[in-house]
């Protein structure tokens, strides 16, 4: 009887769902547009805007990629054009992406699995560089992607759907939602205010450090697949968003001093993630002399092999914020998104979905990293966990597991 109860139930959420979905499953002509219109203008700024050259890692079959390093250039024209066309020549509402919202996810989604399918292909038929394979499974392939390094028509895919369209759209669907809350409730509340501030610094901070970006696992070991490309196309706008778009029809009042308090420690956290990514970065540059903390750090010198079999040599830091526990960037990445969701207070779990999930893809990031940079390292990893022996937060230990039948390197 109970099992009968449970199928119905899931069977009238299911057909709610589908009642309520349907008529945008294909996105709608307004949603098109707007994707359309901002996919060409990213397409356009990548290609025009100037900037430095710049060289990621090299992959383990010997390639190295390069990038126009113009990030922080095209987001700022972006959100320039966005402002100005919308409240400087009212050339539409700046409302516009939140009255579209379910039409652009919907078209986001059938571009982005259409995307995906492309990628497949091309992966399989005319890759771009030497990072390419299959594992023979059609909907892993599809999923995990063929190509580390996917170029089309000299488009970087990856700076293309993570950073150019996934990262730049997060900021204007957060001011669109931002410029609603105004139009319905006739002034912005501080929640918003304390939420729109944190996230906006967040996504700043990732431009400055794009570069840095373009040196994590997410480009340099995940390929470009539906993993990535779909997430950053569709679940990103749709997930990452939700904090902001909650706060949309729920406006609270945090009242000066939460909001001071609120404010600060988010942007604290902000700068704690970017401090310990910079501290990666400029010790890699230096080879080691330099100054974290205002001392000389310890690093460990490890060695790693390419496909080809020749000998490279890095250096893992183990002082500063990569001395405090191994995988310590993910806890001011949890703590700020835990912070611009919390203006919400607690009535409802929705604005803690983004968060939530979080935790668990960043736990488990963690543990891939770890079986990663095991195998990469080997004994010069070990020596770290000695080092640092706390895993995400001081105090933690945890040796990690090995992952079995992992994905290809
Ligand atoms: P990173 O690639 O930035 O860092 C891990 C890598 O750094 C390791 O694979 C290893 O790579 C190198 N490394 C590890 N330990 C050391 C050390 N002690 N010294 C020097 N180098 C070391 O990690 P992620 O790609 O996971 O994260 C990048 C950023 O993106 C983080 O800020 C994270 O919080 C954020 N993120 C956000 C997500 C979101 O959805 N909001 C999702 C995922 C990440 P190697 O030695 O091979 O160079």
């Amino acid at each position: 009887m109970l099992a009968f109860a449970e199928q119905a139930l899931a069977i009238g959420v299911l057909s709610e769902l589908a009642s309520i979905w349907g008529p945008y499953v294909w996105g709608t002509a307004a949603g098109w547009k707007i994707i359309g219109v901002f996919a060409a203008l990213q397409l356009l700024l990548m290609r025009l805007v100037p900037g430095k050259r710049f060289h990621g890692p090299m992959t383990p079959n010997g390639h190295v990629p390069e990038y126009r390093a113009n990030g922080v250039a095209c987001f700022l024209i972006t959100i320039g054009l966005f402002l100005g066309a919308s409240y400087g020549l009212h050339w539409f509402d700046p409302a516009i992406v939140y009255d579209n919202f379910p039409g652009i996810l919907g078209a986001l989604n059938v571009f982005g699995v259409s995307l995906c399918l492309l990628l497949y292909i091309k992966g399989r038929r005319f890759p771009s560089g030497p990072d390419h394979g299959v594992s023979g499974n059609f909907l892993f392939d599809y999923y995990w992607g063929t190509e580390l390094y996917p170029r089309i028509l000299g488009w970087d895919i990856k700076v293309f759907t993570n950073c150019r369209f996934g990262m730049t759209g997060w900021a204007v669907i957060v001011l669109s939602f931002a410029a609603k809350h105004v139009e319905l409730n006739g002034s912005m509340s501080d929640s918003m205010i304390v939420a729109v501030i944190i996230m906006m610094a967040y996504l700043v901070k990732f431009f400055i450090w794009e570069t840095g970006y373009l040196c994590t696992k997410d480009i340099m070991h995940d390929r470009a697949g539906f993993l990535i490309c779909w997430g950053c196309l569709v679940w990103l706008p749709a997930i990452y968003t939700s904090p902001i778009l909650y706060l949309v029809h729920h406006p609270r009042e945090l009242g000066p001093a939460w909001s001071v308090v609120i404010t600060l420690l988010g942007l604290s956290a902000v700068a704690v993630g970017y401090l310990t990514d910079r501290q990666r970065q400029m010790v890699r540059a230096t080879g080691g002399n330099c100054t974290v903390w205002g001392r000389r750090p310890r690093c460990i010198e490890v060695t790693y092999r390419l496909e080809d079999g020749d000998e490279r040599k890095s250096l893992l830091l183990a002082s500063g914020w990569w001395g405090v526990a191994r995988h310590f960037r993910y806890t001011p990445e949890l703590l700020v998104a835990f912070l611009w969701s919390v203006p919400a207070l607690f009535d409802h779990f929705i604005p803690y979905f983004y968060v939530s999930f979080l935790t668990i893809l960043l736990l488990h990031r963690a543990l891939r990293d770890e079986e990663r940079c095991r195998s990469k390292y080997g004994e010069g990893w070990d020596e770290y966990r000695r080092l640092v022996p706390s895993y995400i937060l001081p105090g933690l230990r945890f040796q990690g597991v090995t992952i079995r039948g992992g994905r290809p390197r």
